[in-house]
């Protein structure tokens, strides 16, 4: 995953969360013509206010069954050291060669459960990638701070990717209405200082489809590795982050951006 990284842009493209069989397998079947390899579709869903928190760990398989026989790499946010060890145990069954992406959202910010998340996935196989996102408020020192940990508790650096995902707008000014605001200059400060890829996620930033796309529009000044983003077959069905996810269609517009072939 991260040699992708390296040699082209790394999209992470799926839906925000794991819905169905159903949802998952389209989905695979219209970003794989596409060149996606990584399908992000997330198991467990942090949430501001009571609701639904995705499907959980008992579809884990499920996530598995539908990429990795593929050739895709599946992509989801874990919440703590369960969930990190409940996915190392499944991905023994498919080899030491199976390719996975977890990450760690802007709102998980317990240390020791960071830590014990790193050292579980550190023993995991050695495609099985570790990404983590800035934390929600803006302050580069904490956000260093995320990755000091990870690796102290003995994670490898070679395995391991940032994101930026903006930072909570609080009292800030937000003439565009975005749902968290990026600070592109910070991110590539973090990029240079922690000698890592640099991931960025223009839905969690937008907060609406129109949004996603001036911000992808902006980030291209910028020397990001890869986008985390987020599609899904029918955006106003999704059971999460309706507004921001992006139609196929729209997506495939973002990937003539990316590729340099409109503005
Ligand atoms: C997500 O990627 O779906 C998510 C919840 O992100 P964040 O941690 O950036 O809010
Ligand atoms: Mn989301």
């Amino acid at each position: 995953m991260l040699a992708e990284c390296l040699s082209r842009k790394l999209i992470i493209a799926g839906p925000c969360a794991l819905e169905s069989r159903q949802q998952l397998r389209s989905c695979c079947s219209l970003l794989q013509p596409l060149g996606i390899t990584a399908i992000r579709a997330s198991l467990w869903k942090p949430r501001t206010q009571p609701g639904w928190e995705g499907l959980g760990g008992e579809s884990l398989e499920l996530l598995l069954e539908e990429t990795l026989p593929r050739g895709l790499a599946p992509a989801t946010e874990i919440l703590n050291a369960e969930h990190a060890k409940l996915i190392v145990a499944a991905l023994e069954k498919y080899g030491a060669d199976s390719k996975m992406l977890v990450w760690l959202g802007a709102r998980n910010q317990n240390h020791l459960e960071q830590r014990a998340i790193a050292q579980i996935l550190a023993a995991g196989p050695k495609n099985l990638t570790f990404m983590f996102k800035n934390q929600m408020w803006a302050e580069e020192r904490h956000w260093i701070g995320i990755y000091e940990h990870i690796l102290d508790a003995g994670y490898p650096r070679e395995r391991l990717i940032a994101c930026h995902r903006g930072f909570s707008p609080g009292m800030a000014p937000n003439p565009d209405n975005l749902r968290n605001l990026p600070d592109f200059e910070m991110a590539m400060r973090m990029k240079e200082k922690m000698k890592i890829p640099m991931v960025l996620d223009p839905s969690h930033i937008g907060g609406s489809r129109e949004n996603v796309r001036k911000i992808m529009q902006e980030a291209q000044k910028y020397a990001f590795d890869g986008y985390l983003i987020e599609v899904h077959e029918q955006p106003e069905q999704a059971r999460t982050d309706t507004k921001q996810q992006l139609s196929v269609e729209e997506f495939q517009e973002l990937l003539r951006m990316i590729n340099g072939e409109v503005k």
